[in-house]
């Protein structure tokens, strides 16, 4: 780090956990990652890698958002890195209607983030507790709200609503929003400079495949349709979340007594590849059963390159034209054999995969592995956290 270089820092509250990074929004450099979990536990511990090494500390029993913030606090300021700090960049899941692009964070930003909760009741209370520590911790620092569902705000309405009475939409705001907005962004963005085009002029398919995963579709550089829905529950199958199911199927857990908090519980929490299986929700461990034989392992990995095959090939209708199909996320940018699966299903469409180049493209490295006579696919590998740097940064320049 030298003495001019400026930082951001990046705050992304879950309900117990928080994952912050400081980060150099021009170059991207991270100088300090890390993550707290089990927050509001009595195992409550913070890791983070500065310099390369890694180190991790429990927290006190119990220990909340406020405790991790403050331990952050203490480790940025121990190694000189709060001189350089100039905004901190907050990620927000829902930002409805209400936002469709980032913004500075005041008192009326904070109460409109509040009044949608409703619409993620699990993400936005624990992204303001984020803000209101951060807000304790560097009070004049200006706080930015990046949102997760902005770049969908341009989806179509024929793409956004739900065929239900539309008064369901204008009282509850009962509609398509989307998520994973920061990371479909980056890589369409990173996709157009690799094909050398204006993201003004470029059709890409993103597929964000990690412990949560949705598909984009990106036409001129704008989103117009996302698996996702009103709650990133819908679309895929992801590591717990079941994604599309037959809506009647809640109501008949009802009257098999299940509480609507116990339906809650099993869509969310314990279905995907974890309830097909039996045996985890982390790709890794379906990817090892497959090898195994394991029968569970076998049926979600292959219905989870099924359903992501299908959407991307339904997406063909709003692009027309695509220029790029994109992996990215930790299953997207790691899993070859996922992806050889995919393109298996897709062949149809033309799509060849160069076996060699496949292989290699893994953790970091990306890049091309489509043949040269397929249409093209690429994996990218994301970066959440340095568009929110750079968001921040513009916002706190300018304001
Ligand atoms: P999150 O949604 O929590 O940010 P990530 O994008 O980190 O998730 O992705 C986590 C998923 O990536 C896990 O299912 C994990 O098993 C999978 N993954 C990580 N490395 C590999 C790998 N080498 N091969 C296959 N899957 C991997």
């Amino acid at each position: 780090m030298n003495n001019s270089q400026s930082f951001v820092l990046v705050l992304n509250c879950g309900s117990s956990s928080l994952k912050f990074a400081v980060i150099d929004p021009v170059s991207g450099d991270e100088a300090l990652t890390g993550l707290a979990e089990c927050l509001g536990n009595l195992d409550a511990r913070i890791s983070w890698k500065l310099d390369g090494k890694k180190s991790e500390e429990a927290l006190a029993p119990g220990g909340a958002h406020r405790e991790a913030i403050e331990f952050l606090v203490d480790l940025i300021q121990k190694h000189g890195l709060d001189k350089g700090l100039i905004a901190v960049g907050h990620r927000v899941v829902q930002g409805a209607e209400r936002f469709t692009k980032s913004v500075l964070i005041d008192k009326e930003v904070v109460d409109g983030i509040k009044a949608i909760s409703n619409l993620a009741i699990l993400h936005n209370p624990a992204n303001l507790m984020g803000v209101h520590a951060a807000q304790r911790a560097f009070p004049k620092l200006p706080q930015v709200a990046v949102f997760d569902t902005a770049f969908h705000q341009t989806m179509p309405d024929h793409a956004y609503m739900y065929a239900l009475p539309k008064d369901l939409y204008t009282r509850y705001g009962i509609r398509r929003y989307g998520a994973h907005g920061t990371s479909h962004f980056y890589v369409a963005s990173e996709a157009a400079c690799i094909l050398g085009k204006p993201l003004e002029e470029t059709n890409v398919i993103t597929a964000h495949l990690g412990n949560g995963a949705s598909v984009c579709a990106v036409k001129n550089g704008k989103s117009v349709d996302t698996s996702m829905g009103m709650t990133p529950l819908e679309g895929l199958v992801m590591g717990t979340r079941s994604g599309d199911i037959d809506p009647s199927i809640p109501d008949f857990l009802a009257t098999n007594g299940y509480s609507p908090q116990e339906v809650n519980t099993i869509l969310n929490r314990q279905s995907g590849l974890l309830g097909i299986s039996g045996l985890s929700n982390d790709f890794r461990t379906i990817l090892k059963g497959c090898d195994e034989g394991h029968k569970g392992a076998l049926l979600a990995y292959e219905m989870f390159c099924y359903r992501l095959a299908k959407y991307i090939a339904g997406y063909m209708i709003p692009l027309q034209r695509i220029d790029a199909l994109v992996f990215t996320g930790g299953i997207g940018e790691n899993s070859f054999p996922m992806r050889k699966r995919v393109m298996e299903l897709l062949a149809v469409f033309g799509y060849q995969l160069d076996e060699e180049a496949n292989r290699k493209a893994m953790g970091s490295t990306g890049g091309q592995i489509s043949t040269p006579d397929s249409p093209m696919v690429l994996v990218i590998p994301t970066n959440e956290e340095w568009v929110i740097a750079k968001e921040a940064a513009a916002l706190a320049k300018n304001g």
